[in-house]
């Protein structure tokens, strides 16, 4: 049994000492077997990283037997998803998938790039033997090594769909992504879109969707909806952020395209909030998603899930409304964290800074790491950005950033500190 973990947050020296000396312990292991990956000598170092290192003290007893309460019609696409569905990206334990299973999650969300299909394995493991029909399982138009190129032609997207399925061991997918969509050019996308059709010709795909975290988010959600060619939406949503996303949400429900929400722990920092207690930082999560669901538009919510635990804890919400008291704690971790919190589909200080830094990127992985307990899928994916447009570029820099968030958040002070954290090297 994994050995829980205290809910402070370490001070960020002991966060790096810590990385540094499981990095160390991962690099001898290493040098023995000789196994580095191709073309990055960090990859397979990073599997062998703990992770969750947020996980709460105490575990309330009613929730050791949660389970789904609640299914919701996904779009027209004649599924009922589980209001509270499991997301995979840093899924290492098939066993935890079973549990889901087992309580009623029936709708998992994977990709390729989770764990360099590491993720996508695991679910397949998980899943093996259950009725497929019962089940709804999404991954995306991706590959191991990240996304698909935007002139990427036909035949490499159905590659790519097709090394999902030998992965996940399935003969379809009910729905597949175009991945964290930022522009109307990768939305509609001719070639992603012929191949989507060529694979449900093929019976191999049912549905296509578009997710979304980044800085066009409402445009492309906008515009995902109208086109017509959607039928799934997957979203960045959390409690007091994006005015215009309801409106799209009550169109898309009009039009019989599927909403679900993800990124709905906004940051998830509740686990390293001195001005919490613990019984609030239990209360959190559960209080996030009812907000979430208690919008009448939105199919169901996904969230990352690697174990035991977090299914007992998260399922408690299944089916319940938020009350006063959830409210009230969702408004004073939105004080708390407002000067803190990078904005998924925000990007308005990307422009200022000379170097093309991605700095919401960068931000988004900090909270993988701090916030999610997600330290190698936060590492990986800070390894993939180009070495002339990391946070290393900080360090000298004048930092015309300082004053470009509109929310206050001391840019080039976060991106030093993320560099901190994330690098390795
Ligand atoms: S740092 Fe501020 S301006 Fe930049 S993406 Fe995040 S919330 Fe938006
Ligand atoms: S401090 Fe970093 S993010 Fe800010 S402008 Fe300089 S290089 Fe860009």
């Amino acid at each position: 049994m994994r050995k829980r973990r205290r809910s402070r947050a370490p001070a960020a020296g002991e966060q790096v000492d810590a990385t540094r000396r499981r990095l160390l312990k991962a690099a001898a292991g290493i040098a023995g077997g000789g196994a580095l990956a191709a073309g990055c000598e960090y990859r397979t170092q990073l599997f062998l990283l703990d992770d969750a290192p947020t996980e709460s003290e105490v575990q309330h007893p009613s929730w050791s037997e949660s389970r789904i309460r609640a299914y919701r019609p996904l779009g027209k696409t004649g599924h009922a998803m589980s209001d509270i569905s499991f997301g995979t990206s840093g899924l290492d334990n098939a066993d935890v998938v079973k549990r889901a299973l087992d309580r009623g999650v029936n709708f998992f969300d994977t990709s390729p790039d989770y764990s360099r299909a590491g993720s996508e394995r695991v679910l397949g493991e998980g899943i093996k033997g259950y009725p497929r029909e019962k089940l709804f399982i999404v991954s995306k138009f991706c590959t191991p090594d990240g996304h698909l190129p935007n002139d990427a032609s036909p035949e490499e997207v159905i590659r790519a769909v097709e090394g999902s399925l030998q992965r996940l061991g399935v003969d379809y997918l009910d729905l597949a992504h175009i991945h964290a969509c930022n522009s109307l050019d990768r939305l509609m996308n001719p070639n992603i879109h012929a191949a989507a059709e060529r694979l449900k010709e093929q019976g191999k795909l049912r549905f296509v969707g578009v997710s979304s975290h980044t800085p066009r988010l409402e445009t492309v959600m906008r515009h995902a909806v109208d086109s017509g060619k959607f039928d799934v939406i997957m979203v960045a949503y959390n409690f007091a952020n994006w005015p215009d996303l309801t409106n799209i949400f009550r169109d898309a429900h009009e039009k019989g395209v599927g909403v679900v929400a993800m990124k709905t722990l906004k940051g998830a920092q509740h686990t390293v909030l001195s001005d919490f207690t613990p019984t609030e930082r239990e209360s959190f999560p559960q209080a996030a998603f009812k907000w979430v669901l208690a919008n009448p538009y939105v199919s169901g919510l996904v969230v990352s899930i690697n174990s035991h635990r977090q299914v007992d804890e998260y399922l408690a919400a299944s089916g319940q409304r938020p009350s006063e008291a959830d409210l009230a704690l969702l408004e004073r971790y939105d004080a708390l964290v407002s000067g803190d919190y990078c904005r998924p589909g925000c990007g308005a200080c990307l422009s200022s800074c000379p170097r093309g830094v991605p700095i919401d990127d960068v931000l988004r992985f900090t909270t993988y790491y701090r916030g999610y307990g997600q330290q190698r899928v936060a590492l990986e994916e800070y390894a993939r950005i180009p070495a002339e447009r990391n946070a290393s570029a900080c360090a000298a820099c004048p930092a015309p950033c300082e004053r470009a968030c509109p929310f206050g958040l001391r840019v080039a002070d976060k991106l030093r500190a993320a560099r901190e954290m994330l690098h390795i090297g």
